[in-house]
């Protein structure tokens, strides 16, 4: 099979279209088998229940090529689990997650020309999501739904280096107590558009996010959690029912304990602690982590001794053996690495 003739090192973060994609559709209480398709384009009723009560969820992942020539996906079932979950809440029907992990083999499988090559730093992201697909003007879920799974080349994260973040402690909320923080809506994204520009035109790279009860304990970025590292070399995440369960976060908590020997923490943290915690990082499917350099609370300004210039010791061993274990460099726990080709 030859590779498409893509500069992989110069690719940015941005929609490039493949080959095929997989499309099923829901319809009289039942999915239908399903099928690849060349068709990029989706035609839909003007009231379709997305279009008038954003009637969506999606989930993020990628596939890689490893050090000994194999495509592989990381940990889909956990995607395909959160996705569930994402449907449950939205009262839309689940799409089995056998099926879901058959239809991400398959579409990767169908677009094996745009996986990166190993070592080019690019990656092959994958973006399953469904949607209410039927017309609705009351108030009420679609009955009709359509799931797709499309792919898109995608660069290295960090192009020309390491650049750790300067993000700012936000105003606007992110999510409630007991709303839709924990699951992958695209709700969630459409209301976080006007505070992510805002913190840009103020010139920060992110916001950082605080429970909307109290205001005083983290919560997360827009689309990424929050790691930190304390004095004595704990690894802490923040703990809430409003935040989105990142795969790569809970991924990385395994690593600290299981391949670094590292204590870990989950609880609750306070935006009054932060100043005490020695590397903070970001994580995500994009990036894997992104270390943040300096934290800005209403113009108090919280710099991390990792600086400027690098990620922080930990986090980098962390990033490196997360990596590692993706690449197929180090060996994975089981269960984690799903074989595509
Ligand atoms: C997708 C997402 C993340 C990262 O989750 P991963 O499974 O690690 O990619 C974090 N926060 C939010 C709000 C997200 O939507």
């Amino acid at each position: 099979m030859e590779k498409k003739n893509i500069d992989w090192a110069n690719l940015g973060f941005g929609y490039v279209q493949t080959d095929k994609r997989f499309v099923a559709n829901y319809k009289d209480g039942a999915w239908d088998e399903g099928c690849l398709t060349s068709d990029a384009t989706v035609a839909i009723s003007e009231c379709a229940g997305v279009l008038q009560y954003a009637q969506t969820c999606f989930e993020g992942m990628k596939a890689y090529t490893t050090e000994d020539g194999h495509i592989v996906t990381f940990r889909p079932d956990l995607n395909a689990e959160r996705m569930e979950a994402s449907c449950k809440r939205l009262e839309m029907p689940v799409f089995p997650k056998e099926r879901f992990v058959q239809a991400i083999v398959d579409t990767v499988a169908a677009n094996e020309a745009y996986v990166p090559p190993y070592g080019s730093g690019a990656t092959l992201y994958i973006r399953p999501f469904m949607f209410g697909s039927d017309a609705v003007i009351g108030v009420k879920p679609a009955s009709e739904y359509q799931f797709r799974v499309f792919t898109t080349p995608v660069g290295p994260y960090f192009k020309g280096g390491v650049k750790p973040l300067t993000i700012r402690v936000c105003d606007y909320d992110r999510a409630a107590p007991h709303g839709t923080g924990h699951i992958k809506a695209g709700l969630n994204y459409a209301m976080s558009l006007y505070a992510i520009m805002d913190a840009h035109r103020q010139g920060f790279d992110e916001n950082m996010y605080l429970d909307a009860a109290t205001r005083t304990k983290v919560e997360e970025t827009g689309g990424a959690n929050f790691l930190f590292v304390t004095k004595d070399n704990k690894v802490v995440t923040p703990k809430s029912n409003s935040i989105l369960p990142s795969i790569t976060r809970r991924s990385l908590l395994v690593v600290a304990k299981e391949y670094l020997g590292l204590e870990v923490e989950e609880r609750e943290v306070y935006l009054d602690e932060v100043k005490d915690f020695v590397e903070c990082g970001l994580c995500g499917t994009a990036a894997v982590i992104s270390p943040v350099g300096k934290i800005v609370d209403h113009g108090k300004e919280i710099c991390l001794p990792s600086g400027m210039t690098e990620m922080g010791p930990t986090t980098k061993k962390l990033y490196d053996t997360l990596t590692g274990i993706q690449m197929g460099r180090l060996e994975a726990p089981k269960g984690w690495i799903q074989v595509i080709k």
